[in-house]
C-alpha cells in the first residue's frame, strides 16, 4: 500500500547521504521523484536507477544550491517533467566548521547561500505549483537546539534560521492546505559526519541513545511527514536526534 502513489517530489542534494535515502524511500512509497546535486553525477545517476526500480519516474538535475537561478530552474523542470509538484524536501546542506578567529567570510556566505537562501528560493518557486495537500520539509539540525562544541556557530545559526522560516511560512501556507516542517536530525552516518570519524566518540557521549542514526531512520520520518496522515503537522521543528538535545 504505497502512501505517495501519484505524487511528484523534488529532493535537493539527493545524490548521497540523507537526501539519497529520502529519494529512494519516496520512490518506494510510489512518488515520482527528482533530485538535485552539485558535483556527483555518477552518484546521482545511481540513485535515479535505484528509485526507478520501484516503478516510478525519476530524474537527476545538476543545480548548485548557491545559484538561485539554477534552483528555480530545477523546480520548474521537475514540475514539467514529472507533471506536477506536491512535495519539496530541502535537504542539500554544507557544514563549514572553524573557530571564530579563523572563520572565513566566504565560508559564512557559502553556508548561508546553500543552507538558508536556497531553501527560501526553492520553497517560493515550489509552492506556486502545489495544490491542497502540498508538503515542504526542510532538513535542519539538532544543532539549532544544542551546539555543544566550538567552531559550529555559523552552521548552527544557518539551521536556526530554518526554524523561523518554517514557523513563519506555516502561516502563509496553512490557508492553502500546504504544510511546512523542519526535521532536525542528530548525528547521522554520512560523508558529512561519518560514524567512524574523529568527532564520533565525543558526539555519542552527549546522546541519550549513544549511537549514530541511520539515513533510513530520517527517510522514514520524512515519508510519514509528507504523507496523507500528517496533514495536521505544520510550522513544527521536529527532533530526530537520539536525544542529542534532550
Ligand atoms: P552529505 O554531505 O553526505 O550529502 C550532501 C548532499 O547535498 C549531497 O547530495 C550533495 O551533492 C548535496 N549538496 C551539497 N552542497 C550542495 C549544493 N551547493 N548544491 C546542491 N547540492 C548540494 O550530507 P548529509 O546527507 O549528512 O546531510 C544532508 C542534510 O542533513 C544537510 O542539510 C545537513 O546539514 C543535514 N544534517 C546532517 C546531519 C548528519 O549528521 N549527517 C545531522 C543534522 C543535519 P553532491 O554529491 O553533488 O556534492
Amino acid at each position: 500500500n504505497q502512501s505517495l502513489k501519484g505524487k511528484h517530489a523534488l529532493v535537493t542534494g539527493g545524490s548521497r547521504g540523507i537526501g539519497a535515502a529520502i529519494v529512494k524511500r519516496l520512490a518506494k512509497e510510489g512518488a515520482n521523484v527528482a533530485l538535485t546535486y552539485a558535483s556527483s553525477p555518477d552518484r546521482a545517476g545511481q540513485v535515479v536507477k535505484e528509485a526507478e526500480a520501484f516503478g516510478v519516474k525519476a530524474l537527476a538535475i545538476q543545480a548548485d544550491s548557491a545559484d538561485a537561478e539554477a534552483v528555480i530552474a530545477a523546480v520548474e523542470r521537475t514540475a514539467v517533467e514529472l507533471g506536477g509538484l506536491d512535495i519539496l524536501v530541502n535537504n542539500a546542506g554544507v557544514a563549514q566548521m572553524a573557530p571564530i578567529d579563523d572563520f572565513k567570510l566566504s565560508d559564512f556566505d557559502r553556508t548561508f547561500a546553500v543552507n538558508v537562501r536556497a531553501v527560501f528560493v526553492a520553497t517560493q518557486a515550489a509552492v506556486k505549483h502545489m495544490k491542497e495537500g502540498g508538503r515542504v520539509i526542510n532538513i535542519g539540525s539538532t544543532n539549532a537546539e544544542r551546539m555543544p562544541f566550538a567552531g559550529g556557530a555559523v552552521y548552527a545559526m544557518s539551521k536556526s534560521a530554518l526554524q523561523g522560516l518554517v514557523q513563519g511560512l506555516s502561516r502563509d501556507l496553512g490557508p492553502r492546505g500546504i504544510t511546512i516542517n523542519n526535521v532536525q536530525p542528530g548525528p547521522v552516518d554520512t560523508d558529512m559526519n561519518p560514524a567512524e570519524g574523529e568527532f564520533a566518540e565525543s558526539l555519542k557521549k552527549l546522546m541519550a541513545i549513544p549511537r549514530y542514526g541511520h539515513v533510513d531512520e530520517i527517510a522514514s520520518f520524512v515519508a510519514y511527514l509528507v504523507g496523507p496522515e500528517a496533514g495536521y503537522i505544520t510550522g513544527a521543528n521536529l527532533m530526530i536526534d537520539g536525544g542529542f538535545a534532550a
